[in-house]
């Protein structure tokens, strides 16, 4: 493992008898985008009724052969390059045996000796810095169906729609430290095969779901036993299920006992796992090559065609953005996490006459309109406020047409009633006041009106602050402060 166990990041839990490192290793499944199943025609669409997409295939009637899918052959290709994983020309499906009701075959296609995938890697960001996660293998795999287990009848009903639906088993090395580490790599990940477009990330519906494996032991000592908890379908579940799996483990330790490798499930409602089952070995399954299926025999040359036609990926967007636009890693990081906000921020700043401020993007979207669809629970997709409109009213603020306070009002506008900025700016009167005869008169004003602050002014220059705020007000917010500034200034003697 020494080759595989990169230096302790100083991340220790403390127990009642010294520090614990946390070890966590995670096989993630993620359902492969695809029309069809692995093996089947059958439909993988969700939200059918129970039942509704399951070809002879999937339930295991006798005599059918499965059919190899090729689509998802190269989308786990696909992910192996966005991994920047070896991949295997040549790769084996196996049965790997074992009963349950959601499984009609009494087997599972899966690949064991000879997986489509070999090593990679995915970096993610730490406070330390960025992490190299290992990644093990990626194979391809079949769903099982499922079982609703009806609470009044005491009937339990089995739906195969997911029976022999692809899926990709993504397994890391045990390279991940604290809960905040294995949080970064799934989020991580799941923005990886949503840029490659070969599965969309949604937990909600089960189509990306992680099994957890844990272990604690002293710094520098080696791996302790690990405990697996199966089926985590949140990002911030994954974080919970390591903090009080971790616990539980150091609390058994320095009471004197030991870990038994074993199967756990996450209750989130308790906070705890619990114990499911002893953990299974390898050779319990009785895996063999499925006589039904040739070997997987890809060429180079396919695999070039692939690579060739790879997205952009976040870690090269991220890079590109911090170069090109000068952002710092973290903003360019917000607006990489998703393909689409990435793709706003650049509509934006290449969207006008000449390349706009991206810094100013950058702040815009991430703070105003972020901070928008999020209180309002809009997607991007169907932001009221489009980029050309958001460029416009950046433009209207650069050119000193409007003050930076309107621009957020006229943010507001647009985002309740649509239409062009530059018009409303007009049909509202909200165009800064830069003429120095209107703002003078203000500024006039409001020095005639507080006698007491001119003096207080004249002993703390900070006082001038306050005045430029009631200028500032008196006016609608439309007074250009700078101009505000240099009259008030000149009228107190300052
Ligand atoms: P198995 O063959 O029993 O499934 P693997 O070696 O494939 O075991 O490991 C399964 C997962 O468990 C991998 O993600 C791996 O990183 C992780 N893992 C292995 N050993 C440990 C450990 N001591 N602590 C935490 N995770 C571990
Ligand atoms: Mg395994």
């Amino acid at each position: 493992m020494t080759k595989t166990d990169p230096a302790p990041r100083n991340k220790y839990l403390k127990g009642a008898t010294g520090d614990w490192e946390v070890v966590i290793g995670m096989e993630v499944h993620a359902q492969v985008t695809s029309q069809a199943k692995l093996f089947s025609g059958a439909a993988t669409a969700f939200g059918a009724e129970p039942n509704e997409h399951v070809s002879l295939v999937d339930a295991a009637m006798p005599g059918m052969l499965p059919v190899i899918n090729e689509e998802c052959i190269r989308q786990a290709i696909r992910t192996g390059l966005g991994l920047k994983a070896q991949i295997n020309l040549r790769s084996v499906f196996d049965r790997k045996n074992y009963f349950y009701p959601d499984l009609p075959q009494g087997y599972q296609i899966s690949q064991y000796k000879s997986p489509i995938v070999g090593e990679g890697v995915v970096e993610i960001d730490t406070p330390d810095g960025a992490v190299r996660v290992g990644i093990e293998r990626v194979h391809l795999e079949q769903d099982a169906g499922k079982s609703l287990h009806g609470q009044q009848s005491g009937v339990s009903l089995v739906d195969l729609n997911r029976s022999g639906v692809a899926l990709m088993e993504i397994v890391s090395k045990p390279d991940l430290r604290s809960s905040e580490d294995a949080k970064a790599y799934v989020s991580k990940l799941r923005t990886i095969l949503r840029y490659l477009g070969t599965c969309d990330g949604d937990m909600e519906k089960g189509n990306l779901r992680a099994d957890v494996n844990v272990s604690v032991r002293r710094p520098g000592e080696p791996f302790g036993t690990r405990c697996e908890i199966k089926n985590v379908n949140s990002i911030r579940f994954i974080g919970q299920a390591v903090e009080v799996e971790a616990r539980r483990q150091i609390e058994i330790i320095e009471d004197g006992g030991t870990i038994d490798q074993e199967t756990r499930l996450f209750d989130p409602d308790r906070s705890e796992t619990r114990s499911m089952r002893s953990k299974e070995e390898a050779h319990d399954y009785r895996y063999f090559p499925d006589p039904d299926l040739l070997p997987v025999e890809v060429s180079q040359a396919e695999v070039d065609e692939l690579a060739r036609h790879l997205p952009e990926l976040p870690d090269e967007k991220t890079a590109r953005f911090v170069r090109d636009y000068g952002l710092t890693v973290y903003d360019a990081g917000q607006l990489v996490a998703e393909r689409e906000t990435a793709d706003f921020f650049e509509a934006v700043v290449k969207g006008g006459e000449r390349p706009r401020d991206a810094k100013m993007t950058a702040n815009w979207i991430i703070n105003d309109l972020f901070g928008r669809l999020n209180k309002e629970g809009t997607p991007l997709a169907s932001s009221p406020v489009s980029a050309g409109q958001l460029g416009a009213i950046l433009d209207l603020m650069s050119a000193g047409t409007i003050s930076g306070k309107i621009a957020k009002e006229l943010f507001d506008l647009v985002w309740t009633e649509g239409g062009d900025p530059h018009r409303l700016v007009e049909e509202r009167g909200l165009k800064q006041v830069t003429d120095t005869g209107a703002i003078g008169k203000l500024v006039d004003e409001i020095v005639a009106k507080n006698p007491d602050k001119v003096a207080q002014a004249k002993e703390k220059p900070a006082v001038v602050g306050w005045f430029v705020g009631q200028v500032m007000k008196s006016s609608g917010g439309k007074a250009n402060p700078q101009a505000v500034n240099d009259l008030l200034k000149a009228k107190l003697g300052l």
